[in-house]
């Protein structure tokens, strides 16, 4: 039997659901339920009946998906794939910034690990992440662990007082100013998209900012024809199928996430056999993290 069959064979017989990130191979986000952003992922992790649910993904998406589902069995098809930025904060840190501010929110990107989640106040995402700060009653904004995404939230967010973390997405952050001028010189009508994660020269370089849905949709809607894209090149696939007559560029080869790709077919039907590789999280940590989850799927409707 084929990959392909075998998976949607397993995936009937076992009750579960496929969620992938729009930054996985092409073959991974063809056979998932559900593609989309860590945002609409989440939330579709809370709604679903299913009993299994295969995140293809990182773990912290893994681990998101079974603090808001304790009872179900969740699985990372590839033990490994892991975010670095997601452990670019420590939880000593975040506590120490917490005894030494009055009026201060811990706003946690949802790129982190569940012990970062479990001592913050609030997630967001790169889609709601203005949204859900500006709403916040605290002055003081301690923000992890993206500094560049924190950043741009400050620039649209003054009135506040950003505390910011020293975190990186490696991917977004190897898209270089210098490599993106050569290409808007070479393909002089394209509008250059760019997800916040890079750094603030990509950012001033852009004609539209935005998370992942938010450039898929602004690309599908918007009258012109040829994009640049700053953000892992995964995304090419749901841009390529909304918008098949437009043309898209990328700026570099380093626009690759090792730990994404890291997910094949191969890996998705193994783990629905053999239940590869189970999520689990702490009980205690699980509640702590549970709390700000839910403040952001509260927050940002
Ligand atoms: S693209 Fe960046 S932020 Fe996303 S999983 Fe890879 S390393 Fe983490």
């Amino acid at each position: 039997m084929r990959l392909k069959e075998e998976i949607v064979k397993l995936k009937k017989e076992r009750n579960a659901i496929i969620l992938a990130h729009y930054y996985v191979a092409d073959e991974v986000q063809e056979i998932a339920d559900y593609v989309g952003d860590s945002y609409y992922l989440a939330k579709i992790a809370k709604e679903s009946t299913a009993d299994v649910i295969v995140f293809c993904g990182v773990k912290f998406m893994g681990e998101s998906a079974k603090i808001v589902n304790p009872n179900k069995i969740v699985l990372l098809p590839e033990k490994n794939a892991d975010c670095p930025m997601a452990h670019m904060a420590t939880v000593e840190n975040v506590k120490k910034i917490k005894n030494e501010q009055d009026d201060l929110a811990v706003v946690c990107y949802i790129n982190s690990s569940v012990e970062l989640k479990s001592v913050s106040d609030v997630c967001v995402t790169s889609s709601n992440a203005i949204k859900i700060v500006k709403s916040l009653p605290n002055k003081n904004i301690l923000f992890i662990p993206d500094e560049n995404l924190g950043r741009y939230c400050q620039s649209k967010i003054p009135e506040k007082n950003f505390i910011f973390n020293k975190g990186y997405c490696h991917v977004h952050t190897a898209i270089h100013a210098f490599d993106l001028m050569k290409t808007k010189a070479k393909y002089k009508s394209a509008l250059v998209l760019a997800h916040p994660e890079c750094t603030g020269d990509i950012l001033e370089l852009a004609d539209f900012i935005g998370s992942t849905s938010q450039i898929i949709e602004f690309s599908q809607k918007s009258t012109c024809n040829e994009f640049i894209i700053a953000t892992e090149l995964g995304i090419l696939y749901e841009l390529k199928s909304k918008s098949p007559n437009k043309i898209f560029h990328t700026i570099s080869e380093q626009q690759s996430c090792p730990d994404m790709k890291s997910i094949t077919l191969n890996s998705v039907l193994s783990s629905l056999k053999n239940n590869n590789y189970q999520v689990n999280v702490d009980d205690v940590i699980a509640i702590d993290a549970l709390k700000p989850l839910e403040k952001m799927l509260d927050l940002a409707k």
